[in-house]
């Protein structure tokens, strides 16, 4: 064994006294006892949780490095809790060719500090062709309504799509689910976050997600990213067979009405839009009971001088990949959502849906674990984030960040300081390429 870590442990749904055995980055053994290993890690007061999986990031790379990159989008992650992130393909040159796609795998391993996997955006352009870049992205990604630099599969082509998939390959496919006719129909100047709603109305996401459902084929394997309305998901229940569903923190902690605002409307600008109380209410429920999958940051970062102008010039989306697990681990502390569902939402099931051997602890997995103190909570702070853009819209919201993050065995934060290599991080493989190997 060359690495043991020992403590109080989230497993099978219980927390339990166990050394982990590691070896080669995996956890090899799960025992009441285990002789020492080379290194050896002991913790008391604090519990062991498997890493965090952020299904769903921006990192800006290439093109828009002055926003964020690599580095620091993998450094922010780790702070966070999270051992391995996705990164969406909307960045300039966009990733939906092969050698754009494997331009990046490169890009990010030179620069990343905890595992990734990349997604191939799908457009009227390319999905003919998909075949070919099929076996070297890890999942793929179709935007159907617009927003800041995205990339577009029209309605009429996503039947074919579904089809060439289905014979091709079982990767999953991504989906932001906003109709953009409907989008279209309801443009509008836009002031502030009120407008922001009218303009992208639960209406255009409910199309969307109809479209998936009447053009979807059995073997598809599909995810709707940051389901945002309560319509969506009532429109969902009793269809979801093998289509997983994402929210966002953003989506579940504000409505249009932000109580506490510490920036102005434009800053929470964000697409799909912030919707109403109600449609908080339920996105909440839906996560406690079960029925929401997964939860995605979609971390989107734009600098403060981007986001500090006419809300109707503002671009959209906002930053959230440090911050998501440990707010999450501030909302058990306080009963807000049990600890076994956020383990399952932000670990188990983003694993299960990207089909990599992370997210729980138990033999055979990767050794992606965090070490947090549950009474060590902390105030959000812009400054002690480690984000390029400088700014987070969580200000002030109390949050438990881990002590550490273990990446295959490996400290990537220690002591609430960092202290894993660039270019430590590797492209994750699907359980099934793996075999192939
Ligand atoms: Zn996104």
């Amino acid at each position: 064994m060359n690495i043991v870590v020992e403590g109080k442990a989230f497993i099978k749904n219980k927390i339990q006294q166990v050394c982990i055995g590691i070896e080669n980055g995996r956890i090899s053994k799960i025992a009441k006892i285990l002789p020492k290993g080379e290194e050896n890690y002991r913790f008391k007061k604090e519990i062991i949780l498997p890493a965090g999986i952020d299904i769903h990031v921006h990192f800006r790379e290439p093109g828009f490095t002055y926003k964020e990159d690599f580095s620091t989008g993998t450094i922010s992650a780790a702070f966070g809790g999270i051992s391995c992130i996705f990164d969406m393909p909307n960045t300039k040159p966009p990733t939906v060719t092969k050698k754009t796609t494997l331009d990046k795998i490169e890009l990010a391993k030179k620069k990343a500090y905890i595992d990734f996997g990349l997604y191939t955006g799908i457009t009227d352009e390319n999905f003919e062709k998909i075949e070919d870049i099929a076996k070297y992205c890890n999942a793929f990604k179709i935007y159907l309504g617009s927003s800041t630099n995205t990339l577009l599969l029209d309605e009429k082509n996503l039947k074919e799509f579904f089809t060439i998939i289905e014979e091709s390959s079982d990767k999953p496919i991504m989906i932001h689910a906003e109709d953009e006719k409907c989008l279209n129909e309801h443009k509008k100047i836009e002031r502030n976050l009120t407008d922001h709603l009218r303009a992208r109305p639960d209406l255009c996401e409910v199309k969307a997600i109809q479209n998936i459902l009447k053009y979807r084929n059995k073997k598809n394997k599909i995810h709707i990213c940051h389901v945002s309305s309560a319509d969506s998901i009532e429109l969902l229940k009793n269809k979801k067979d093998k289509t997983s569903i994402g929210v966002t923190p953003h989506h579940v902690i504000f409505s249009k009405n932000i109580k506490k605002k510490t920036l102005p409307d434009s800053f929470y600008k964000v697409n799909p839009p912030l919707r109403t109380e109600f449609d908080v209410e339920t996105l909440r429920e839906h996560l406690t009971d079960g029925f929401i999958d997964i939860l995605e940051s979609d971390h989107s970062p734009h600098t403060y001088e981007e986001k500090n102008v006419d809300f109707d010039e503002a671009p959209s989306g906002l930053p959230g990949v440090e911050t998501m697990y440990p707010i999450f681990l501030f909302w058990s502390r306080k009963n807000l959502l049990p600890l076994h569902r956020i383990v399952s939402l932000l670990c188990k099931k983003p694993a299960e849906i990207l089909n990599i051997k992370k997210g729980e602890i138990a033999e055979g997995k990767d050794a992606d674990l965090i070490i947090v103190d549950m009474k060590n909570i902390q105030k959000i702070k812009t400054e002690t984030l480690h984000y390029k853009c400088e700014w987070t819209p969580y200000e002030g919201m109390r949050a438990i960040f881990p002590r550490y993050t273990f990446v295959r065995g490996k400290p990537v934060i220690e002591d609430y300081t960092l202290v894993g290599k660039k270019g430590y991080g590797k492209q994750v493989k699907n359980n099934k390429d793996e075999q192939e190997l």
